[in-house]
C-alpha cells in the first residue's frame, strides 16, 4: 500500500471543471430554466474546486447561464483566496464590499423574470434577498431540476471512487487484527480513523462501531460502551481521499457467534447481494432496493430492516442517487453508490453489510471487495 499512499492522481484542470459547466448549462436549458446558483457546498466543489475555509452569513454565488461566462460573486474579503482554487482561476470573479447589497452584486447577472436552480445549500436568508430584489425571478431546488448532475462519474472520478474504496478495505482488514473486547466502542473507533488516514484518507466523515444492543440503531456512531465477548458489532466507516468518498460497512463477532447472529448475518448477506445482483444500466434505483428488501423480508425480517437500501456517493459521502422504493430514476454507467442493507433487532443487536458499487455498461462492479461474511475479532 505504501505506493499507493504516494501516488497522488493529477488534479483536475481549470478545463475539467469548464467541461462540467458547460454539461450543467446545457442540461439546465434542456430544463427550461435560465441558469442554475451555486452556494457554497459539494456542488460548488465539483464546479470549481472551492472550498471556502468558513461559510458564514455572508453571500458566495457561482452563476452558470447561457447568457453569459460563469461568473462567481465573493465577499471581497475572500477573492483573493476564492481566485486560487483552479476551476475559479478561469472564470470571471466579481466581489460584494461589507455594508453594500449583495444581491444587489448579484442581480446584474439574472434575467429578472428567469427561472433558476439553486442549490439545496442556499440559506433561506440568501434566497429570500435574491427574491427582494427580483421580485419576478423563481427558483428551483437543483437536486430536483438536476438530479443527474453530479450522480454519473467521469473515468478520472471513477478512479477516486475506485482508490477511496480500496483504502476503505485496507482498512477493515487491517481492523480485524485490533482487539475490540475489553475496550470501548471509542477506542475502535479511533483506531478505524487512524487507518483510514494511514490508507491515504485526508478526511474522516464517520467511524461507527455499534455493539450488542447499540449495533440495532443505525445511526450509533460510537459510545463509552465496553464490548464484550459475543456481541456482533457494526462498523460503518469512510471518509475523503483524493476529494472522493468512501463508505463501507461490515459487520463482526467478538469470538464465536450465536447460531442467531449467523441466521441474520446470512440473511443480510444475500439481501445485499441481491442488491447489488439487480444493479445494471436501465433498472431502476428502486429495483435495486426492492431486490435487497425482498430478501428480508421473505426471511421474516422485513419490519426490522428501517431505512433505505442506499445513497450515490461522490465529492461527500452521502448524495443522490438515493435507492430508495418510489425513486423511478433508471440507472446509468458512471453512477457510483452504496447497497446497504441491514437488520436491526432492538434491544439486541443489528448486522449491516454496504459496499460501494458503480454501474458498469453491462452490469455492475464492486468498488469493495472485502469477504462478505461474519468477521470474527478477539
Ligand atoms: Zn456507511
Ligand atoms: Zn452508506
Ligand atoms: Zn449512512
Amino acid at each position: 500500500m505504501a505506493a499507493d499512499r504516494l501516488e497522488r492522481p493529477a488534479p483536475f484542470t481549470s478545463e475539467d471543471y469548464r467541461a462540467r459547466s458547460r454539461r450543467v448549462v446545457d442540461s439546465a436549458a434542456a430544463q427550461g430554466l435560465s441558469g442554475v446558483l451555486i452556494s457554497p457546498g459539494p456542488d460548488l466543489v465539483w464546479l470549481t474546486g472551492y472550498r471556502p475555509t468558513a461559510v458564514t452569513e455572508r453571500l458566495t454565488l457561482l452563476v452558470l447561464s447561457q447568457d453569459r461566462e460563469p461568473t462567481l460573486v465573493v465577499p471581497t474579503l475572500e477573492r483573493h483566496d476564492a481566485e486560487r482554487a483552479e476551476g475559479v482561476k478561469k472564470i470571471q470573479v466579481t466581489d460584494w464590499a461589507d455594508a453594500t447589497d449583495p444581491y444587489r452584486a448579484v442581480a446584474p447577472l439574472l434575467r429578472p423574470d428567469g427561472t433558476y436552480g439553486i442549490s439545496d445549500s442556499t440559506w433561506a436568508l440568501h434566497l429570500l434577498g435574491l427574491q427582494d430584489s427580483l421580485p419576478k425571478s423563481r427558483y428551483r431546488s437543483l437536486t430536483k431540476a438536476l438530479p443527474m448532475m453530479r450522480a454519473v462519474k467521469g473515468p478520472d472520478e471513477l478512479a477516486r471512487l475506485a482508490s477511496a474504496g480500496a483504502a476503505a478495505d485496507e482498512t477493515y482488514r487491517a481492523v480485524l487484527e485490533v482487539p475490540f473486547a475489553g475496550r470501548q466502542e471509542t477506542d475502535v473507533a479511533a483506531d478505524l480513523a487512524a487507518l483510514l488516514r494511514r490508507f491515504g484518507h485526508e478526511q474522516v466523515d464517520f467511524t461507527v462501531v455499534g455493539s450488542g444492543p447499540n449495533g440495532a440503531n443505525p445511526h450509533h456512531e460510537a459510545g463509552d460502551r465496553v464490548i464484550r465477548e459475543g456481541d456482533a458489532v457494526v462498523l460503518d466507516f469512510g471518509g475523503l481521499k483524493d476529494g472522493y468518498g468512501s463508505d463501507t460497512t461490515r459487520t463482526v463477532c467478538v469470538g464465536e457467534p450465536t447460531a442467531e447472529i449467523r441466521d441474520v448475518h446470512e440473511i443480510v448477506r444475500q439481501a445485499q447481494q441481491a442488491g447489488v445482483d439487480a444493479v445494471r444500466p436501465g433498472a431502476t434505483c428502486q429495483d435495486v432496493d426492492r431486490a435487497a428488501r425482498a430478501v428480508i423480508r421473505e426471511a421474516g425480517y422485513g419490519e426490522a430492516f428501517i431505512h433505505r437500501t442506499g445513497h450515490g456517493i461522490g465529492v461527500t459521502t452521502h448524495e443522490p442517487p438515493y435507492i430508495v422504493e418510489g425513486e423511478g430514476q433508471p440507472l446509468v454507467p458512471g453512477m457510483c453508490f452504496s447497497v446497504e442493507p441491514g437488520i436491526y433487532l432492538e434491544g439486541r443487536f443489528g448486522v449491516r453489510i454496504e459496499d460501494i458499487v458503480t454501474v458498469t455498461g453491462s452490469g455492475v462492479a464492486r468498488l469493495n471487495n472485502t469477504q462478505h461474511g461474519l468477521g470474527i475479532v478477539a
